[in-house]
């Protein structure tokens, strides 16, 4: 009888990392995490909105991530800390060190200090401000942890869990930068993030360029000084000039001026104006160009107002800050990490699709890194407004889809 236990442990133990998810499932501690992921949904519900109603502003996560770091050290990850950047990271060890695979969700938020984060409950769906991005995203990390807790899961690979951030805006993806860059240089095998709501596998990543323009003249009186250059009216050239732009619908590049500034008075020729601007594209190529046409339409902008007020009244002069660069990557379909999403799909009887978009995945995906972003089940609506919310209906089976994906891919 002896002998029949190390027996039955090498039949076991061999097969394991050919193993399909939906094999996985058979396991009883697989089985066992899987249930406790469903039974503990209400509490992963509740510990979405917790989290939501701490402020997480841009440059300003430091209260969410302390809390998180709380909930890493109470979950008993191991070396909880954070970083540089203020990114939060724990570590399930497995039986090895690698692969090492990297589960992540941001801390950030787009909104502002002194934005009302009060979550509010109607039946199944809970309305603020981030509860779906990305609080559905920190919530089912915790829940993972706390599944694989709970059904005693111990995976080849270890896995470290990572509450992240600068995602949004002008954070430029700061969290990831550091955490590939310095923080687990040379140390991440897989990456996937988990931001969002419903059940999309992301595979592309969307590049982007963000500039902060100022145009800058003399300024003075509209009246006593009129026949000056100006700069609010270079801007508008330029404006004009960027909006006639036309891009490939396929691969789809865009372009936004976001936001526009300047001027002191309604009587006063402007010293100074500024604007932001956002291009974007899944195709490095197209980016480039884009960003080429770019400047050319700032300096054609600004040599049109000189010309037309010329006469020794002064020039208008034009700088674009680069603010912001996320770089475009892809992980291609037929790559082990995408198939293994959707073999965790199929046996889940989730139907998913391949979606782009610009998200923390950018950083792996550009180093060429196994890396995606899944959204983290429910229906939200409103991303990026006050009026988010977030339909709780079914959402225990994103949290099975990102743990049964996480058991699979930590090996
Ligand atoms: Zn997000």
């Amino acid at each position: 009888m002896y002998r029949l236990v190390p027996f039955l442990l090498c039949a076991v133990a061999l097969p394991l990392a050919a193993q399909s998810p939906a094999e996985l499932m058979d396991d009883p501690a697989v089985k066992a995490a899987l249930d406790a992921a469903r039974r503990n949904e209400p509490e992963t519900l509740a510990q979405q909105a917790r989290l939501c109603e701490i402020p997480a502003p841009p440059f300003k996560e430091q209260t969410r991530g302390l809390e998180v770091k709380r909930l890493f050290e109470a979950l008993r990850l191991k070396d909880v800390r954070i970083d540089p950047a203020g990114n939060v990271i724990g570590v399930r060890p497995g039986k090895a060190a690698r692969p090492n695979l990297v589960f992540s969700a941001h801390l950030d938020t787009v909104f502002p200090e002194g934005t009302d984060v009060h979550v509010k409950h109607e039946g199944d769906v809970m309305k603020a401000p981030g509860i779906g991005d990305d609080c559905r995203g920190l919530a089912v990390l915790l829940a993972i942890i706390r599944a694989l807790d709970e059904g005693h899961v111990e995976t080849p690979g270890t896995i470290t869990f990572v509450a992240d951030v600068g995602e949004e805006g002008l954070g430029d993806l700061r969290g990831m930068k550091q955490l590939f860059f310095e923080t687990l240089k040379g140390g991440i095998d897989k990456f996937v993030s988990i931001d969002g709501t419903g059940l999309g596998i992301t595979n592309t990543g969307v590049g982007s360029n963000r500039y902060r323009v100022t145009f800058r003249g003399p300024g003075g009186h509209s009246y006593g000084a009129f026949g000056l250059v100006n700069p609010i009216q270079a801007m508008g050239r330029a404006i004009a000039r960027i909006d006639a732009f036309q891009v490939p619908a396929q691969p789809k590049t865009t372009f936004n001026v976001g936001r526009v500034g300047g001027g002191t008075s309604v009587n006063a020729i402007p010293f100074e104006a500024w604007m932001e601007v956002d291009m974007r594209s899944s195709d490095p190529a197209s980016l480039k160009e884009l960003d080429t046409r770019f400047h050319a339409a700032l300096n054609e902008a600004v040599a049109e107002e000189n010309a037309r007020w010329k006469g020794g009244k002064g020039t208008v002069t034009v700088a674009a800050e680069l603010v912001g660069m996320r770089p475009a990557g892809r992980t291609p379909r037929d790559s082990a990490i995408v198939q293994t999403a959707f073999a965790v799909g199929r046996a889940l009887h989730i139907a998913d699709a391949l979606r782009e978009g610009s998200t923390d995945a950018n950083v792996p995906m550009n180093l060429g890194i196994p890396a995606i972003t899944i959204s983290g089940g429910g229906m939200g609506t409103g991303a990026h407004a006050l009026t988010e919310a977030f339909d709780a209906r079914d959402s225990w089976r994103g949290t099975e889809r990102a743990l049964l994906l996480a058991i699979a891919l930590a090996r």
